[in-house]
């Protein structure tokens, strides 16, 4: 009998386990399914570039995993039982059940409306490809001088701004801070972003904290109102609720908790990766979701599968940062050197070499996601029934 692995979500994480998985794994000894919503990848880190009005390269999963052996299902995930280890989907065939001995549960994020008034009715979000091609739609609607106001000061934040104001120079595009503008970077970074910023005629609204979102405005902590035709939400994102309606073990905010091999804690046959797991990373710091960091879980997951699976050894590689990778429009970019933990150091680089290196990552990327073990010889081991059939009772030490 072949052992079931089932991968929830093909997003750069999803997909990238699944993918190595396959690679690792003989055919006849294990299935590997991988359910995913949508046919195609989507590459989330470009949805800026969508809602700015670019096209994207179509990648279709039939294409990315022809001749791997690794099953695409298309399909929606409605619920998990982790007890009874079953998957509940809705696809082409209705309403389904899927059994799985092992499952990769990646099922990625969306945005984060943090429960401020007026944002599901009135604002717009880039976290996925619907929102970005909603707002694509919206921006192509808008007149020259009217107002785009972005909400968030973080990386996507940034990029929204940033790619917005290049695409329609005739828009008046602001963006609104929390606190300091770019304060967690260093303070050439800094220096760059304003530099780009002015150049490209965004208004920069720091310390405020938006609070409710209507049609044509956006009011702020400190009473008042910021006027804005569009409002794009990018305040970080929240995981679908999907996990948090399980037994599995979960933090407040839902993500799963797992341990070094991105095996939950609490239930040793799911394994959680990408922007759905809580992972400590260096300096005992929970990862960021990121694709830089939700490609590299997608790894130890999968190893740490294999390894279970076919008696050997359990990795352990330590996941750290090198860089952020922001791109400020086509033109320019900034890549802020970091610590392993993801603090900014004084290195930086800057202007159209910045974009470029930034393009290069996310067309590798993407380009990981269908070569999943970046053109390393394929090593496939035997499963062993026994530690197959064992892998479920034995929990991994932390
Ligand atoms: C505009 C933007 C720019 C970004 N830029 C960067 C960047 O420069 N660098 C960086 O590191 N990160 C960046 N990110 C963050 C990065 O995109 C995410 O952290 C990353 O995509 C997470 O990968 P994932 O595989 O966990 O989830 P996802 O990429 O979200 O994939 C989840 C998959 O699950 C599927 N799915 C979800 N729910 C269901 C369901 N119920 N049923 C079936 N399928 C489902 C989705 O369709 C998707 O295919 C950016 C994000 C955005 C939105």
């Amino acid at each position: 009998m072949q052992h079931r692995v089932i991968v929830l979500g093909a997003g750069y994480a999803g997909a990238v386990a699944a993918g190595r998985l396959a690679k690792r794994l003989r055919r006849e000894d294990v299935a590997i399914t991988l359910v995913n919503a949508e046919p195609d990848f989507v590459e989330r880190v470009r949805m800026h570039q969508l809602a700015a009005g670019q096209d994207l390269k179509p990648r279709p999963f039939s294409e990315m995993f022809a001749g791997t052996g690794v099953e695409l299902r298309l399909a929606k995930v409605t619920g998990v039982d982790v007890d009874g280890k079953t998957v509940a989907v809705v696809g082409v065939n209705g309403a389904e059940e899927l059994a799985y001995d092992t499952l990769v549960y990646a099922l990625g994020s969306g945005w984060n409306a943090q429960g401020v008034p007026g944002t599901a009715e009135h604002a717009y979000e880039i976290a996925g490809r619907p929102g970005a091609l909603r707002l694509r739609e919206r921006l192509a609607r808008l007149d020259a001088g009217q107002r785009v106001v972005v909400v968030g000061g973080g990386l996507t934040g940034l990029e929204a701004a940033t790619e917005i104001a290049e695409a329609r120079p005739d828009l008046d595009v602001a963006l609104a801070a929390r606190g300091d503008f770019g304060d967690w970077l260093s303070p050439k970074g800094r220096e760059h972003l304003r530099k780009v910023f002015g150049r490209l005629g965004i208004t920069v609204h720091e310390h405020t904290a938006v609070t409710g979102v209507e049609a044509e405005r956006v009011a702020t902590a400190d009473g008042k109102t910021i006027p804005a035709a569009v409002t794009v939400w990018t305040t970080g994102f929240a995981v679908h609720p999907i996990a948090k309606a399980t037994a599995l073990e979960v933090t407040g905010t839902g993500q799963i908790v797992v341990d070094g091999t991105m095996r939950s804690v609490s239930h040793p046959d799911v394994y959680a990766v990408g922007d759905a797991a809580m992972v400590m990373g260096p300096g005992d710091k929970p990862l960021r979701m990121s694709c830089a960091s939700g490609t590299p879980t997608a790894w130890q997951a999968a190893a740490a599968i294999a390894a279970r699976l076919t008696g050997g050894k359990r990795p352990n590689m330590s996941i750290r940062y090198f860089n952020q990778c922001i791109s400020l429009g086509r033109e320019e970019g900034l890549i802020q050197y970091v610590t392993a933990d993801d603090r900014a150091v004084r290195a930086v680089l800057t202007g159209r070499l910045a974009a470029v290196y930034k393009e290069l990552v996310c067309k590798g990327a993407a380009w990981s996601v269908a070569n999943p073990t970046l053109g390393l010889p394929t090593w496939r081991r035997r499963v062993t029934r026994e530690r197959a059939a064992a892998g479920s009772a034995v929990k991994a030490p932390a």
